[in-house]
């Protein structure tokens, strides 16, 4: 089979972990008989730079036409002072709603053998852990009205975000959530707080209600304070936790840590149906850009995510996950996964020996 892929390299490490990535797409497709065809195109800092915008119509037109996106990562120190319009991130913004992608799936699993760069206690992580967050993308604060007022209490001026989910952005998200638990551990933990927010008590009926649907996979609510310290405190008591933007944006950070770098993790946005966008669900890293040493796994695994959900393709995303974690298990380390100890390895070095094991 033939697969379109449009490709956004993005700033700082974006280009250097994006570059493995592809190599190690293009030893898949030779294993097994597949070939990926990738158009690159610029969103981000080096857009601005082109083009004087983030993202361009021609971009928006590519993704679109593509059967997935690949991306590195958007941003960096030299586009601080644009104004907020313009700024790199509204590339990942306009991308998501040109593309209508609504559900943020982010994996986090402890490999065993990583377990010294975990900053939990061995006792707490042994035998890893292996859960996955499903973040609503589309609705939540970071989508409702942006204002400021004078305060009615003469306290000066007032920032105001509106937050609000309707039932229908979180019917959407929650089967999406509860499908995914059923080819999983069959558990959905939905987090919100409910004890204060109206749009977390619609969130919790409608969730209970969609619950229904799935008899199959148990439903535990969950006050997103508590969802915090559990994550600390016992992480393999999840499986999928579903949550709304905001929620989601810290947890699943949160989540990254315990997995011993953030350079381990991947993600996928994905919509109604057509196209996915695959990315590290880190950052730019402007400190350790172009110096060869990021640890490119995040993104190799976008990609494993990338054949799984876009293509249908699982015993290739098999492969990915196997030949990363031999990787891992023989000795392969970049800096952020060294933890002072052995051998630390490059970007390209890794990339590498993944590909060597596919
Ligand atoms: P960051 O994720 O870029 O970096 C945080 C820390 O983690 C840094 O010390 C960095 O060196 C390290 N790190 C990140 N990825 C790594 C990797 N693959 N290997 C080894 N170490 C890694 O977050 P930040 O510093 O807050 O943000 C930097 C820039 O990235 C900002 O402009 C921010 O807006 C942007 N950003 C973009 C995205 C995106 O494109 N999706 C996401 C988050 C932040």
């Amino acid at each position: 089979m033939e697969y379109k892929i449009a490709v956004i390299k993005g700033d700082g490490i974006g280009p250097e972990i994006v570059s493995e990535a592809m190599d190690v797409l293009q030893c898949v497709g030779k294993r097994f008989g597949h070939t990926f065809r990738f158009q690159e195109v610029l969103a981000g800092g080096c857009s601005i730079d082109a083009y004087g915008k983030p993202l361009t119509e021609e971009t928006i037109a590519v993704c679109k036409e593509a059967d997935a996106v690949l991306l590195g990562a958007v941003g960096g120190p030299k586009w601080d002072h644009v104004p907020t319009e313009k700024r790199p991130e509204k590339a990942l913004l306009g991308l998501r709603a040109a593309l209508g992608l609504f559900a943020n799936i982010r994996p986090a699993m402890l490999y065993p053998i990583l377990a010294p760069a975990c900053p939990l206690r061995k006792e707490i992580v042994e035998g890893g852990f292996d859960l996955v967050v499903c973040r609503e993308l589309t609705g939540d604060v970071y989508f409702g009205q942006h204002y400021r007022k004078e305060s009615e209490r003469g306290w000066g001026e007032v920032g105001c975000d509106d937050m609000n989910y309707s039932v229908y952005e979180v019917e959407r998200i929650a089967r999406r959530a509860f499908a995914m638990a059923r080819v999983r551990a069959k558990k959905v933990t939905s987090v919100d707080k409910a004890n204060v927010l109206e749009t977390s008590r619609v969130w919790r009926e409608t969730v209970t209600r969609v619950a229904k649907e799935y008899p199959d996979v148990t439903l535990e609510h969950m006050y997103v304070d508590n969802a915090a310290m559990q994550l600390i405190h016992d992480p393999k008591q999840f499986d999928v936790i579903l949550t709304g933007n905001l929620f989601g944006d810290i947890l699943s950070d949160e989540a990254a840590m315990l997995t011993g770098s953030i350079g381990m993790l991947p993600s996928a946005s994905i919509g109604e149906s057509g196209v996915g966008m695959y990315e590290p669900i880190h950052g730019s890293a402007p400190d350790i850009a172009g110096k060869g040493i990021a640890n490119p796994i995040a993104t190799i695994l976008s990609c494993a995510m990338m054949l799984r959900y876009s293509f249908g393709l699982a015993e290739e995303a098999e492969a990915i996950e196997r030949a990363t974690q031999k990787a891992l298990e023989e000795g392969w380390r970049t800096a952020d996964l060294a933890a002072g100890q052995g051998t630390v390895c490059s970007t390209h070095e890794m990339g590498t020996a993944i590909c060597k094991y596919i």
